[in-house]
């Protein structure tokens, strides 16, 4: 149903603070939340002001995290869809849906829209196989009228996110429309113990917990796998009936959403 394509310009109560690490991203979209907050302060020159940016990194590393920090900073609704929504449709629908969201996305201005797995439905021509090659046209089309058919002075802005920048349609790279891009990596050592500090803060932990150390034992993780380990760790410890969650929950949990992450990965190959 409709209801499940968007969250309708919810206000979001997400805030940077919540977003551990990406330093460097953050400095960028603080940029953005500043149009959206001042945007006259950057219009005076006669300086147009960004349309998008594209959030571009691995899954699970905080993109849509951010963008909605974005709104939570900005105090701007937040508006969202995501390109695997799509797939499937009946002809004529994807395109119809992306105008009902400019149009009230252009009521409640200003305000974020979020289009998540923009690759989905960017695609450079001939390279999708999971939507017809006709419909997901039509939809990409409707995107780029939409994003033409308002100015910098709208305050609306657009943020797409995706893993494979390499196969988008460079008709939504060209300037006015994503022309800005912001790379999410996988956290480093540091960031990790960042979003474990983050994640761990509704959890009772014992006082042996070696934050560091989980950091360190967590090599090429992202964050959607930290904030699952923590929540398992807990569930482990709840099992056996302790009163803190303790360095051996966590190591079981790590195993757990290895076994996991491996399952995932054969079903992919
Ligand atoms: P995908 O590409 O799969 O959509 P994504 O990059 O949008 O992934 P999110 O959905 O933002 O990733 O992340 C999933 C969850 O992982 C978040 O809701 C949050 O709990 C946790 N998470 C990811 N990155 C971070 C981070 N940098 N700081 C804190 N939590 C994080």
């Amino acid at each position: 149903s409709k209801a499940q394509l968007f969250e309708k310009g919810s206000k979001m109560d997400i805030t940077f603070k919540d977003v551990a690490g990406l330093d460097e991203a953050k400095v960028e979209v603080m940029e953005i939340v500043d149009f959206l907050k001042s945007p006259k302060k950057y219009t005076n020159l006669g300086g147009k002001i960004p349309k998008g940016a594209l959030l571009v990194g691995p899954p699970g590393t905080g993109k849509t995290l951010l963008a909605k920090a974005m709104a939570g900073e900005a105090q701007v609704p937040f508006f969202s869809m995501s390109g695997s929504d799509f797939v499937e449709m009946f002809v004529g629908v994807g395109a119809s849906r992306v105008r009902d969201l400019f149009k009230q996305a252009r009521e409640k201005a200003p305000c974020i829209i979020f289009i998540d797995e923009i690759d989905a439905i960017g695609r450079a021509r001939g390279k999708n196989a999971m939507m017809s090659n006709d419909e997901r046209e039509n939809t990409l089309n409707q995107l780029l009228v939409e994003m033409d058919g308002f100015g910098g002075d709208s305050g609306i802005i657009i943020l797409a996110a995706t893993n494979r920048p390499d196969v988008l349609d460079s008709a939504l790279l060209r300037p006015g429309r994503f022309d800005r891009q912001i790379s999410i990596d996988r956290p480093d050592v540091k960031g990790r113990e960042d979003i474990f500090r983050v994640h761990l803060k509704p959890i009772k932990v014992s006082q042996s917990l070696d934050i560091h150390k989980l950091a360190e034992q967590t090599p090429g993780f992202a964050g959607a796998d930290i904030a699952n380990i923590c929540n398992e760790a807990a569930l482990i410890a709840a099992r056996k009936g302790k009163d803190g969650v303790d360095m051996a929950d966590f190591n079981d949990a790590i195993d757990r959403v290895i076994g996991g992450l491996e399952k995932k990965n054969k079903i992919i190959a």
